[in-house]
Parts: structure tokens; sequence; C-alpha cells
């Protein structure tokens, strides 16, 4: 898994029934960039139609409840987006994290849950502006990895996103020295919270990647994938992240 490079766009509250030519255009490259795993994650009405018109390309959830069922109103819960035809779901994501108060357990539960409906989770982690500055990166963002760190993590079915949060649709980006640090303090954090296997679970780079700095964070150490906001809404900017991978 680990040498396969992933590619997942997040299109977080974006896209009515007439962006689904978009997924197909992205399908299309996807298909011709067959040796890199592509995903879109489009608003969770879109997930069914998606899948069922494009079953070449991975569609995920931006989110999932922890519980089977139950009084969650608004929420969806892993049997659900399974059963829509997502394979996977981004789960913690920044955005979520300070909107909906979203905490390292229950990161934790909800890729549990993710886990047994048989579907990937890609956990997001990472530092705000202050703790950068304030020199605590690193352990801010070790620190949410291991609160956030499921039972049973396996690289088959786990990745995790490292997204500065002010570099997310802001068009900052580190330092290619800066994520290389924290990939390999993640990757190091990893080897200390599984027993093996840890080097298999993939790393993606997340906050204002784009087809002109795509190929310079791809190329960094421990860096195997990216998670694209912005950039992901149409095939025309999303088609030269996923070729530069
Ligand atoms: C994101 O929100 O996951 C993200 C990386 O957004 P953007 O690429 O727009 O910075």
């Amino acid at each position: 898994m680990a040498n396969r490079k992933f590619i997942v766009g997040n299109w977080k509250m974006n896209g009515l029934r007439s962006a689904l030519g978009d997924i197909g255009g992205i399908a299309k490259i996807a298909e011709q960039n067959s040796g890199v795993d592509v995903a879109i994650c489009p608003p969770a009405t879109l997930i069914a139609s998606a899948a069922a018109e494009f079953p070449d390309v991975a569609i995920g959830a931006q989110d999932c409840h922890q519980a089977s069922s139950g009084a969650h109103t608004g929420c969806l819960s892993s049997d659900m987006i399974k059963e829509a035809g997502a394979s996977l779901s981004i789960l913690g994501h920044s955005e979520r994290r300070a909107d909906q108060h979203e905490t390292d357990a229950d990161v934790k539960a909800k890729a549990e849950a993710v886990r047994s409906a048989g579907l990937g989770a890609i956990i997001c982690v990472g530092e705000t502006e202050e703790e950068r500055d304030a020199g605590s990166a690193v352990s801010v963002v070790c620190g949410q990895l291991s609160g956030s760190f499921p039972e049973g993590a396996d690289g088959d079915w786990l990745t995790i996103a490292y997204e500065p949060v002010w570099a997310i649709g802001t068009g900052r980006v580190p330092e290619a020295s800066d994520v290389e640090e924290m990939h390999a303090a993640i990757r190091s954090k990893l080897g200390e919270l599984m027993a093996d296997g840890s080097e298999n679970v993939r790393i993606l780079y997340g906050g204002s990647m784009n087809g002109g700095n795509a190929a310079e964070l791809l190329a960094v150490p421990n860096v195997d994938g990216g998670l694209v906001g912005g950039a992901s809404l149409s095939a025309e900017k999303f088609g030269p992240i996923i070729e530069a991978a």
C-alpha cells in the first residue's frame, strides 16, 4: 500500500447533482493513472449517485457517526454510508474538530465504527498557526494521533492525513523541510502505536495542494499522497495532482 500514492479529494459542502460530471472527468483521469489510488469525498447527498455512475473511482464520505443507529439527528452511521456506496470516510477534519467540537476520543470511536463496517478511514491531524509559532506543532500532532488512534489499526484500511490548519484553503504551504519533519514524526509515532505494519499506513499531506506544488510535496519522504480541498473540485484542477503522483 505505502508504495502507491493515494490522492483524495475532499469536496466539503460543495456540489449539487450537476457536479457529477466533474467526478466523471476525475474518474477518467484516475483510470489513465492506474498506478495511483484516487478517491473523491463528495457531500453525502452525492455518494450514492457518484458510486453508481462511476464504479472505477473510490467514493468516500466526509464524516461518520460512531454509533450504529439511534437518536443522532442529522448523522449517518458507517453502515449507511457503506450502503450508499462509500468505501472510506474522512474523519476528524479540522473543520469538524472546530465547528462540531469533535474530540480525539470521538475520532477514535468513529474510526473503529468505520472499520467495523469494512470501510477505510482517513484520520486528519494538524496544528494551528499559534501552535506552530509556539514550537509545539510536532507534539500537538503526535498527541492528536495517539488520542485518535483506533484499535486494530492496519495500513489496509487506515490512512493518516497531516493537514496544518493554517494551510487549509489559504494558499499557504509549509516548507518542504517542515513537512518532512512532521511526516517523519508521524511515521515514528505510528511505530510506537502499532506492534507491526506501521510502514504500511499511508500519510497524506493536505493544505493548499495544487497542480503547481503537488510534485514537490509528493516527493517529500513519508508523503504517501495528498488530501486536497479546493483543487479537487474539477478534473481540470485535480488532474495535474493525480498526474504528479
Ligand atoms: C482540506 O480541507 O482537506 C484541504 C486540504 O483543503 P485545501 O486543499 O482547499 O487547502
